[in-house]
């Protein structure tokens, strides 16, 4: 990938987050609870800031904060569930699937409704 290139690397001055892959090595580190998670770029160990560049997007009032790596001015947002937030996350779960079971039983009684939506989805 380009974007992994060294030379375009120290020219990049914005901040963006890692790759899923990279971020999904960092939580493995974070989950081995041993050293300092590292990057998976260049090595360096990840600088903790107390809040993250997320914040916003993050599911209801779960919280969470970044790890960066100032040589690659990539962060990975490490998210921090609160229980509310985990039950409430679980009860739209639930919401979803009591809105996918309606929708089945929707069709049934319309036998041609789910084959319209198939239809709608291929077109
Ligand atoms: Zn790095």
């Amino acid at each position: 990938m380009s974007h992994h290139a060294p030379a375009r690397r120290f020219r990049c001055y914005t901040w963006r987050a890692f790759e899923r892959r990279d971020g999904c090595h960092i939580e493995a580190e974070i989950e081995c609870g041993g050293a300092a998670p590292c990057c998976p770029g260049c090595g360096a160990i990840l600088e903790a800031r107390s809040t993250t560049r997320f914040a916003r997007s993050l599911p209801l009032d779960a919280n969470g904060y970044d790890l960066d790596c100032r040589g690659c001015r990539r962060f990975w947002c490490v998210v921090r569930h609160t229980s509310r937030s985990i039950r409430l996350l679980r009860m739209r779960r639930l919401a979803a699937a009591v809105r996918a079971v309606r929708y089945s039983r929707a069709d049934a009684e319309r036998p041609f409704a789910g084959e319209q939506r198939r239809i709608a989805a291929v077109a």
